[in-house]
């Protein structure tokens, strides 16, 4: 009999590929096991064992599996069942989940290296210049890398020499494959075998009286093994024994002493491992905790509304507690770890080393050793947090999934596919291990809200503020009146200028909110009306003053400041609009004496970019803190009393149907960092048009007004939560064919759901990164059958991509877009 596995390629093609096996190999193989196998004319990929059968393909001969990488699953099958749901909801292959679910460091690489052929006659007087270098090279060596060629040509593409010498049959090229990932070994050293006898020993130390050095090293390592109870490393021996590396290598090579490995995380908790005791819940959480469990009884999702500083990270923390102490595994999701380091630090202090964190600032090696801890289900990774991408980890027994500020947008992942909705998918996976689903936040999605309303979700709720703070005052400070007035000074009102002095007065810190990097998002000359174009967007280039430059924030393209306008010469330019480099600029002209950071894109690059600038206005380092949403995120701090927003009309203006519910979650937020102490906070907000009925809903915090009202507006013209949506974005260098390809898909989609297609239309960036974009709109109305849908646009795109000029046309599908 004749044995065949399937497997998933980590590749955007919809099916499994399937490959022979040997039978005993079939035999040993398991799904959710690694195998490298060929793919096309010379690639070898990573894939992922997912059926073991009898069946050979119809249609192909299939290829034997190069190799077997793992001994034991890497992969469980809540994880295949879990992708393969991803896969048919956001509308991708089960391979790009794979993709985007391992640990690069997982999925194997090929590298192409480049041989010598012995079988040709090679006449070197016919040889270039540049094929000779490569020819000469491979006389002493066997292989070359790519990198190694282009060393020795000087040239980065090496493309050219190397067709050349393939043609003249001088070389061969091979794709090899290499395990990214290298555990981490620390050497040790114990006694060797032969004297663990204690009369060997006797006679050991006697033998060595003669050697005082190596006498001393022996004696060091019986106080080590003594002292501490556990392996002693090279280094340890070394230090403790006075002896050089040498003398301790001499009895090595005489095998008294013998050396071994042991494999250590990169990343390990150093603190106490005397932990905090949890703290006491107030009434309220209490409350709130009692309803939790009493959802989650009816195995029923729930949702946590608490306001701001209410102390929902206690519940969790309760909740959190309960679930380890049942010996399964917790997850707790969050929009962005990067801005976490005060939650992992309070987890910490609560569940020590439980707690394991993944994130994409973790190096690739770091990540598989959580995934292998998460695997084995080690104590360490009881407890794992994570942005989205902990979701994918293998779980085994997982009992609790929080998802700490769940109406975040940042959940849901916006490229490349799989585009999901960690939310969601989390609440899926939930399901699959029958475990608790908590989400929680101060400003619920209309999603969530409504799940909680209609009894879908359980829900709990907190009113007050912990320690019976006060909600923060937030005041709206009318912009257009303080400008006839002449009360501006720069962007800042008379208002605002006046409680950040009191506050400074008062030895209190601030936070100033614009939700825009740069200096200012559009330079213009006086003359001529002219602004700066990105070559490769359709965007006006931000100007940064700090590097002088103007920068692109769609592709990165950046020039220097021009010194006069490109097109008519004058040098009359000037800004228009303004962002948070502009406002620190102000700031120091404003108030010379305060210390001012700054909190953005482009102030947090780097592994702990953001740590710094949290711990320094933690110790009051600093007084004034600008930034952009990222200072919105869950950020506990002691001594805020103010907090500003810069303008508050550029969250109003989003041609999106969310931007309303968006802008009242995070000047919400914005404003939760005010006044977390007795003091009450105070919000001042400025705006264009203050008598907008979201800024007047914020002002008063009336999530429920704000609830209802976009609920209302959101089922008249059939968006989400009661409707749904599919975004579909072509991409295509060429305008014309973007255009005629859009329409056509549009054309079809309306034969069959008429009005409920909007578009195409282009996007507010209509070209990035010189590609055309334009959008269509699937509206899927309550009672319709998503699949159904789905399955139509499937077959629609199957015949799209028959029209040859189509099929270069990119299509990208965004499954409840948001
Ligand atoms: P939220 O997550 O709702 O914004 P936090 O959990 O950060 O609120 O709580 C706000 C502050 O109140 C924190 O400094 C926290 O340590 C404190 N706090 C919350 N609950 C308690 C409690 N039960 N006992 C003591 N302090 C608490
Ligand atoms: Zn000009
Ligand atoms: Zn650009």
């Amino acid at each position: 009999m004749d044995f065949f596995v399937d497997v998933i390629l980590p590749i955007p093609l919809e099916r499994l590929f399937t490959y022979s096996v040997t039978s005993s190999e079939a035999e040993a193989l398991q799904l959710g096991v690694r195998v490298a196998v060929p793919f096309g004319k010379s690639k070898i990929y990573t894939g992922l064992v997912y059926r073991i059968h009898n069946e050979a393909p119809q249609v192909y001969e299939a290829k034997e599996v190069d190799r077997i990488l793992d001994d034991f699953p890497i992969v469980n099958t809540f994880q295949l069942k879990h992708w393969q749901w991803i896969a048919d909801y956001y509308m991708c292959s089960i391979g790009e989940v794979f993709r985007s679910a391992l640990p690069s460091a997982l999925l194997l690489e090929s590298e192409t290296l480049i041989l010598k052929n012995s079988d040709q006659e090679i006449d070197e007087s016919e040889l270039k210049d540049d094929e000779f270098l490569v020819y000469e090279a491979l006389q002493h060596q066997s292989s070359l890398k790519v990198q190694e060629v282009s060393a020795i040509v000087d040239r980065k593409n090496i493309l050219p020499v190397l067709n050349r010498l393939l043609e003249k049959k001088i070389i061969l090229i091979k794709e090899e494959i290499y395990e990214q990932y290298k555990p981490k070994l620390v050497k040790y050293v114990k006694l060797g075998d032969e004297y663990l006898k204690e009369e060997k020993l006797e006679s050991l130390l006697e033998s060595l009286t003669r050697a005082p050095k190596q006498s001393q090293v022996v004696l060091a390592l019986f106080q080590l093994q003594a002292v501490h109870r556990k392996p002693v490393k090279v280094s340890e021996l070394e230090k403790e024994s006075g002896a050089s590396k040498a003398v301790i290598n001499s009895l090595i090579e005489k095998e008294i002493l013998k050396e071994y490995y042991f494999q250590k995380d990169r990343v390990n908790y150093e603190g106490e491992s005397e932990n905090s005791e949890l703290k006491e819940l107030n009434e309220f959480q209490e409350d709130a905790f009692k309803a939790i469990n009493r959802s989650f009884e009816e195995q029923k999702t729930a949702l946590l509304y608490g306001v701001t500083s209410s102390g929902k990270t206690e519940v969790y923390v309760k909740l959190i507690d309960e679930c380890i102490k049942s010996g399964k595994q917790v997850l707790y999701l969050l929009p962005e770890i990067a801005l976490t380091t005060q939650l992992i630090a309070r987890l910490q202090d609560y569940f020590g080393e439980h707690v394991s964190v993944y994130h994409s600032k973790y190096n690739v090696q770091e990540r598989v050793e959580v995934w292998n801890n998460v695997l084995n289900n080690k104590n360490k990774a009881r407890i794992v947090i994570g942005a989205r991408s902990a979701l994918f980890l293998p779980y085994n027994d997982l009992g609790l999934i929080i998802i700490d500020e769940e109406h975040e947008g940042s959940f849901k992942q916006f490229d490349p596919a799989p585009r999901y909705h960690a939310r969601d998918a989390a609440i899926v996976l939930g399901q699959l291990h029958n475990s608790d689903v908590l989400l929680g936040s101060a400003t619920p999605s209309i999603e969530s809200y409504l799940n909680a309303k209609t009894g879908k979700y359980g829900f709990a709720e907190i009113k007050r503020r912990f320690g019976n703070v006060l909600m923060p005052d937030i005041e709206l400070v009318d912009l257009k009146e303080q400008s006839r007035k002449k009360r501006m000074k720069g962007h800042f009102s008379e208002r605002l200028f006046l409680q950040i002095e009191e506050a400074l007065n008062e030895g209190e810190q601030v936070i100033l909110f614009q939700n825009r990097r740069g200096y200012a998002p559009i330079v213009e000359c006086t003359t001529c009306g002219h602004s700066p174009q990105c070559p490769n967007c359709d965007v006006s280039l931000t100007y940064h003053q700090f590097r002088k430059q103007l920068r692109c924030h769609y592709c990165g393209h950046h020039m220097a400041l021009p010194e006069s306008c490109q097109a008519c010469g004058s040098p009359t330019l000037d800004t228009k609009g303004f962002g948070t480099e502009q406002v620190e600029k102000e700031i120091e002209l404003l108030f010379p004496d305060a210390k001012v950071a700054r909190m953005d894109l482009d102030t947090t690059r780097g592994k702990h970019g953001y740590e710094k600038i949290i711990n320094a206005f933690e110790q009051q380092e600093v007084d004034i803190l600008v930034g952009t949403q990222m200072l919105t995120k869950g950020l506990d701090f002691r001594n805020v009393s103010l907090v500003g927003i810069m303008n508050a009309d550029s969250l109003l203006n989003f041609p999106d149907f969310r931007a309303h519910e968006r802008c009242f979650q995070l000047l919400t937020q914005v404003a939760g960092r005010a006044g977390r102490t007795q003091k009450r906070g105070k919000v001042i907000v400025q705006s264009y048009n203050p008598y907008h009925q979201i800024l007047n809903q914020v002002s008063v915090n009336d999530y429920e007004g704000m609830f209802k009202e976009q609920l209302y507006e959101r089922e008249q013209y059939k968006y989400p939560p009661k409707n749904r949506i599919i975004k579909i974005t072509f991409k295509h260098k060429e305008y014309n064919r973007l255009n005629e390809s859009a329409e056509w898909f549009a054309q079809s989609l309306r034969n069959s759901f008429g009005g409920n297609v909007l578009g195409p239309e282009y996007p507010a960036v209509a070209r990035i990164r010189n590609q055309y974009l334009k959008h269509i709109l699937v509206k899927i109305p309550k009672g319709t059958s998503v699949s159904g849908v789905k399955s139509s646009i499937r077959r629609i795109e199957k015949s799209f991509n028959a029209v040859s000029q189509y099929r270069s046309v990119r299509v990208i599908y965004n499954v409840d877009h948001i």
